[in-house]
Formats: structure tokens, sequence, C-alpha cells
């Protein structure tokens, strides 16, 4: 079957808080013919604006998946909007944005989703050629490992496991595809643990980090009011994030990924390795 390279019908514009600024960030998204994903970077000088989306220019990946230009400048949290991205199978986009990281909305990846399907999709004239995975392909580091496998279709298996009183281990697994995506992944919201609210806003980060954009996980409990979206929206959300750091190499993928404790590092690290065959 021919893949067609897809973009949007038409210009999307969206207003949001980002994460760890907590600023208002303006997003537009603009139909592209080709060249990938290409961020741009309106409140910087005009030669310093482009940042491509590509393996080799993610940085800084501890908390979230970055990436950055020649002139060190970055786009931080760019995982949720990749990831809605890569089940909607947009292929060339420019998104310009006024600011360092994308709107983090309610943590989660759906809004984008939504907001996407309003405008509707194209597809292009050109053919994109899906990553086809023959053997299996890990890489692991300390307990943290994602293996792919040889799979005829895209699916996802993944454990997390904390030694923490409320949130253990969970395990859950996906065939990757939009219906599936809206059902049961795209709402499962980011989350941190209570202890760490105070270090990460000591560090000017999470400086827009709400219950409204989070789930916070104390003791025994999580301190949203309203609960939790899934009975295990932790493992869910996991799954967001890493069909958002794989679409990193924007091309589709015929694997089944087993991820174990991973997390953007470890994601990325993959990239690397995917992008070699
Ligand atoms: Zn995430």
């Amino acid at each position: 079957m021919i893949l067609k390279r897809k973009t949007i019908k038409s210009e999307i514009i969206y207003e949001g808080i980002g994460l760890h600024k907590g600023e208002n960030i303006k997003l537009k998204l603009i139909p592209s013919t080709f060249g990938g994903i290409v961020f741009k970077r309106m409140d910087l000088p005009i030669e310093k604006r482009i940042i491509n989306l590509a393996p080799e220019n993610c940085f800084d990946l501890m908390r979230g998946t970055n990436i950055k230009n020649e002139y060190g400048e970055g786009i931080y949290t760019i995982e949720h909007f990749l990831s809605a991205l890569a089940v909607l199978d947009i292929t060339d986009l420019i998104v310009e944005i006024d600011g360092n990281e994308l709107p983090i909305i309610d943590g989660s990846a759906l809004e984008f989703v939504n907001l996407i399907e309003k405008v509707g999709i194209v597809d292009l004239e050109e053919e994109i050629l899906p990553i086809v995975i023959k053997e299996p392909i890990f890489v692991s580091k300390e307990e943290s490992h994602v293996v792919i496998l040889p799979y005829d279709g895209y699916k996802i298996t993944y454990g997390i496991k904390f030694e923490h009183t409320f949130l253990k281990s969970q395990m859950q697994e996906f065939e990757v595809n939009l219906e599936t995506y809206k059902k049961e992944i795209g709402r499962a919201r980011t989350f941190c643990f209570d202890y760490e609210i105070e270090y990460l806003k000591s560090n000017n980060l999470a400086l827009g980090g709400t219950l409204e954009n989070a789930i916070v996980i104390e003791k025994n409990g999580v301190l949203n009011p309203e609960g939790l979206r899934f009975e295990d929206e932790f493992v869910r959300h996991k799954m967001l994030d890493i069909i958002g750091d794989l679409k990193v190499m924007n091309r589709p993928i015929k694997g089944h990924v087993i991820a174990i404790k991973a997390g953007h590092f470890i994601n990325a690290e993959l990239c690397k390795k995917l992008k070699k065959i």
C-alpha cells in the first residue's frame, strides 16, 4: 500500500499556557507541501527562527522532548503535539510559535487531534516510506528498555514501575490507530509526584503547572479533585509520550514497540538507531 504525505487543509490558530514558563503561547499551524515538520520561533530574529524536527536536534531529554537549531534556540515539550501529528499521519506542517514551548492544554494530546480534525487533512502528491522493522532493535539503559519487533501494524506494549505507595506498576497494550488513540490513549494526562513540585518550581520549571494540566500524585491517591480519566492513566500517558517521541522520525512505523520504564532519553536513542535502517 502506498502511503501519501499529509498536511492540514487550512490554517489553525490556538493560544494556551506553556507548562514550564507559564506564559501564554500563540500557535499557528500552516499547511505545507513539502519539507517535513518545521517549527518557527516567531519571537526570535528571522535568521534564528527555524527548528527542524529531526532526531539529531533533540536535547535535554530529562523531562520532555525538546529540539534546538544550530543557534541553540529550542522548543520544549513537543511530545504531546507530535503524538497527535503521529496518529493523524501528518508529515508536513509549519508550526509558528511565539515562545519556546508548546501549550500544555490539559496535559494530554486530545485537543491537538480535535483542532486538526476540525479543519481536516489532505493527501500530498509525494509518497512516504514507513520504517519497517525486520529484526529486533533495542536500547537499554539501567532499568529502562525499549525494543521494537517486526510486526504487521503498529502496536505498543508498555510497562511502568514505581516504588511508591500509590503508583506501583501498570501495564497496557494497544494497536496504534486514530480510533483507539482517541478512545484509550490521547486523553491520558501528564503526571508528577507531589514531592517533585518544589524542586521543579525552584528550578523555574513547571511554572504553568496546575491541577488543570497535570495529575499530581500524593501518598495515597491524586490531588486532582476530578480524579483519574482511567485507572491506569499513567501508563496510557507514557504510551502517548512514546508515540510522540517516535514521531521525531516523521515516518510511519511498522513494528511492535515494547517499552519498560522508558522515557524521552531512551526513546531518542531508539530514534537514532531507527534512522540507520
Ligand atoms: Zn507527556
